[in-house]
């Protein structure tokens, strides 16, 4: 179906930070299939891990157990919260089972309770209950109605999340780190009255992390960044490198499901999840994390450098970890930009407002990173002069 604005390339294999297309062309790939591609393409523990996950048991029922499935769950929830853990195919779905541990929660408290806040610029997927807490009008508008109760607030303004608290209030759903709207991080004092809110008013705090999730940020979960732990975390495109896998992870208090209450008949199976314990086990090897963070401030560090040297063409440069945006002057289109970015040979991903995101994988060099900064001053020498 005609549902993207495809670019013009047919690509054909990867390796590493590399993809070529069908032609032979190489491009820089520092688009990760939008923050999915955590260890490059083609990584060797994660091909070896699939083939032979796939000569031993492609698909089993949830009505059994399985050693990847157990694996995964104990990895995440050591990580994470300590919780109980539910696995999926996509991030929309991962988001439609918090929602319904939220609006389960609310009903055991009061029947009203049932109000779910998210944040203005949010995206948390296409589904109808996803695309509810989205607040992208541009997503939402030819497809109303929506599933009801779904409010929003101002990311970072106190007085807007206040206003929006009530008893009724089940949950609140937040990226920590905003990606499709073009980078945008939320601050430690604002999670922090966020979390104070949902305390007092007995509601769950929601973090997305479908996107900043899983290494990107430099810490294995964004949160980790603020002192602000989720009731419930929400992952899913980089969990299994590139093999379709979400995962919500749920604390004690939100681990409110029982047996007929949500089910899914791919989620978890042994060969996604065999592929997100392979992640997993990278991502937490010594110093993975540490090379992130250095990575991502030599990128940033020369991303500043590029504003500085072109503050006619560049709006502002955002980021944190391997996760940056580059917002342009309005008068440079991010599509084209991405267009010409692509016909020099290098991959990055149009977002909103009129900022192209920098999501290389996790593995990244320096002398990748020295390579993308390059096709950028020319591509940023080209675009939008005058005729
Ligand atoms: C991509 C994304 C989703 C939706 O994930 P899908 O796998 O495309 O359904 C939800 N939330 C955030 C923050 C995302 O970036």
């Amino acid at each position: 179906m005609n549902t993207y604005h495809k670019f013009d390339v047919v690509f054909d294999h990867g390796r590493g930070v590399f993809i070529w297309d069908k032609d032979g062309r190489m491009f820089l790939d520092f688009g990760s299939g939008v923050a999915v591609n955590a260890l490059g393409h083609c990584h060797p523990e994660l091909v070896k891990t699939i083939k032979k996950q796939a000569e031993k048991l492609l698909h089993c029922s949830n009505l059994y157990w399985t050693e990847p499935q157990i694996e995964l769950a104990e990895m995440l929830s050591k990580n994470s919260l300590n919780g109980k853990v539910f696995f999926v195919n996509s991030g929309t779905e991962a988001i439609e089972t918090a929602i319904k541990i939220a609006r389960k929660y609310g009903k055991t408290k009061h029947e009203n309770k049932y109000r779910i806040l998210s944040a203005m610029n949010s995206f948390h997927g296409r589904t109808m209950g996803a695309l509810s807490a989205t607040w992208q009008t541009k997503y939402q508008e030819k497809f109303k109605p929506l599933v009801e109760g779904f409010e929003h607030f101002q990311l970072n303004d106190v007085k807007s999340l206040e206003a929006k608290f009530s008893e009724d209030v089940c949950g609140v759903i937040l990226e920590p780190v905003q990606g499709e709207s073009g980078i945008f991080l939320a601050d430690e004092e604002f999670l922090k009255t966020l979390r104070k809110l949902c305390d007092e008013y007995d509601a769950l705090l929601i973090f997305d992390e479908v996107q900043c999730g899983m290494g990107r940020t430099g810490k294995l979960f964004a949160y980790q960044h603020f002192n602000v732990e989720p009731d419930v975390l929400v992952v899913a495109k980089g969990l299994g490198g590139g093999f379709p896998i979400g995962a919500v992870i749920a604390n004690e208090k939100a681990d409110v499901f029982e047996p007929g209450d949500h089910g899914s008949t791919f989620g978890g199976n042994p060969l996604a999840c065999s592929a997100g314990v392979t992640v997993m086990k990278q991502l937490l090897k010594d110093g993975f994390l540490q090379r992130v963070t250095r990575m991502g401030e030599q990128l940033g560090k020369l991303l500043c450098e590029l504003w500085k040297e072109f503050p006619d063409k560049i709006e502002q440069v955002r980021g944190i970890g391997l996760m940056w945006g580059v917002q342009l002057i309005k008068e440079i289109s991010a599509n084209e930009f991405a267009k010409e970015c692509l016909n020099q040979g290098l991959l990055v991903v149009p977002a909103g407002s009129n900022t192209v995101r920098l999501l290389p994988p996790l593995i990244v060099q320096k002398k990748h990173i020295t390579q993308a900064i390059e096709i950028l001053r020319n591509v940023l020498m080209k675009v939008g002069k005058k005729a």
